[in-house]
């Protein structure tokens, strides 16, 4: 299975998954919440959710992130 949904550790602070995870908008990262909920407020966030949808309307569904 996908890396993502067995992993039990936030990529970004090491904390627990247990209450919900997440894919980063930046990277690849799976977040808990709490780092989501910061990477909402961090800047280049919204560039990275248009670059997203710019890339889903060409038909790129594999897209990851603006950072790699
Ligand atoms: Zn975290």
């Amino acid at each position: 299975m996908d890396r993502f949904f067995t992993q039990t550790t936030c990529d970004r602070c090491g904390g627990s998954l247990s209450g919900g995870r997440i894919m980063s908008m930046l990277n690849t990262y799976c977040l808990c919440l709490v780092c989501k909920e910061k990477e909402t407020t961090q800047e280049g966030y919204r560039e990275a959710v248009e670059a997203e949808h710019r890339a889903i309307k060409r038909g790129n569904f594999n897209f990851k992130g603006i950072r790699g």
